[in-house]
């Protein structure tokens, strides 16, 4: 093969994602990215849908803030809109216990570095005005750390992530919104693991100035479709008065393609940036697929499916170390212990996508976004058991399933 090869068409195979994300596209948006027309980003129909889900999103996330809309990308374009306001020399306090509040952490600290902070360490910058308040991997962000930090600091911002998927915990939104308020903090969140997984309402959290989530987690959508931010009042006021430095992911500009002028809905959007019609198209129906299932119920589901995965790896020998109810973190059993990398490499080559974590220590993670039934479940059991038994683990596979078997009856004893 040389460099003027024609290569042959690519051809990705279907896998079962059963990791942190992105999770196993529901056929419906598929279907809809692929029927959409070809249409120009200011062709009526594409501007009525872009309204259209601007609306849907609000509801998802139970919020009246004008601001929600959809930033064109994936996760982190949301967290750099998010994180936008932010500008050299204020002062921060970001809260990690993983992977991904650590990134968030490095936007935070990129955005709010001068120029000599920059220049000392261009890749990793520590500028003074930020700090970084480390929770050991594998446990929450709690009340009593997220007081004592603002309290001593009182910045004019404080990052925290809503659900760490890096290590599976869920971290105390009501302690932070609080903590939030009492201090004048702006609360600044990420929610890419939460959304459209947890049952919870924006409005509900007022210390919380900013939220950011992505496309292909709880929502369901594409990865590279439309990342949804929410931004209150106080957050558009903070920006309109000090400014920020980009164009693509200003919240007030970027929102004008949305339909959003003025602090305003608008009848339709005005340009911002070319936006693609499929993506539209299959936002829109990620966004109807979350309602029609209904926020409440949703988050009951994944409980009661995560409940009986934990449960099945535990009956095979695992430890679990997450709370997250679309995602187990876990240790493997004694025997196993230090070839988590390579059970992960063996159930990716059998088409199983299932994860190791990203950052020290290194422990298994299976997801179980858009895979809400038995079927699905004991499928994901049943392969990771068989993987662990390829590897010599003699774990006991019947027990896994006898426990997902109780697991299931308990719900049909209750109907
Ligand atoms: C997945 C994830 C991200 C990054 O999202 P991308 O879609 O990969 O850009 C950020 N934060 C959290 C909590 C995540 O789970």
């Amino acid at each position: 093969m040389t460099e003027s090869d024609i290569f042959p068409q690519l051809t990705i195979p279907e896998t079962l994602a059963a990791g942190p994300g992105p999770g196993n596209t529901d056929a419906r948006v598929l279907a809809s990215f692929a029927s959409a027309g070809l249409a120009d980003h200011m062709q009526a129909d594409v501007l009525r849908g872009m309204i259209e889900c601007k609306l849907m999103l609000r509801r998802v996330w139970g919020t009246r803030n004008v601001h929600t809309f959809g930033v064109a990308g994936t996760g982190w374009s949301g967290l750099d809109s998010l994180f936008s306001a932010i500008l050299p020399g204020d002062t921060v306090v970001a809260f990690v216990n993983g992977t991904f509040s650590g990134i968030d952490a490095l936007t935070v600290r990129m955005k709010a570095a001068g120029r000599a902070d920059l220049a000392a360490a261009p890749l990793d910058p520590r500028p003074a005005n930020v700090t970084v308040i480390t929770v050991p991997h594998g446990q929450s962000v709690t009340a009593d750390v997220i007081e004592t930090a603002l309290a001593d600091r009182k910045p004019t911002w404080a990052v925290m992530a809503h659900w760490e998927t890096g290590s599976g915990r869920i971290n105390d939104l009501r302690a932070f919104s609080d903590a939030c308020e009492r201090h004048g903090v702006m609360g600044l969140v990420d929610a890419v693991s939460s959304l459209g997984i947890a049952d919870f309402d924006i409005d509900d959290y007022p210390g919380v100035a900013g939220w950011a989530s992505c496309p292909q987690k709880g929502v369901l959508c594409l990865p590279l479709t439309y990342a949804p931010v929410s931004f209150t009042d106080r957050y558009i006021a903070h920006l309109r008065a000090n400014g920020c430095h980009s164009y693509v992911h200003h919240p007030v500009l970027e929102a004008r393609h949305w339909g959003i002028l003025d602090g305003k809905d608008a009848a339709a959007g005005t340009y911002h940036r070319t936006h693609s019609g499929y993506a539209v198209a299959a936002f829109h129906e990620a966004l109807r697929i979350n309602l029609q299932h209904g926020k409440a119920q949703k988050a009951r589901d994944y409980a009661w499916h995560e409940a009986a995965l934990t449960k099945a790896v535990k009956a095979l020998g695992c430890n679990v170390t997450s709370n997250m109810t679309s995602l187990v973190v876990l240790n493997l059993p004694p025997a196993l212990a230090g070839r988590e990398k390579e059970l992960v490499q063996m159930c990716r080559a059998r088409g199983f996508g299932i994860w190791t974590t990203l950052s020290e220590p290194v422990q298994i993670r299976i997801g179980i976004l858009n895979q809400l039934s038995e079927a699905a479940i004991t499928d994901i059991v049943e392969r990771f058991a068989a993987a662990m038994n390829a590897m010599g683990a003699g774990a006991d596979t019947a027990a896994a399933r006898e426990a997902l078997r109780g697991h299931y009856l308990t719900r049909m004893a209750a109907e």
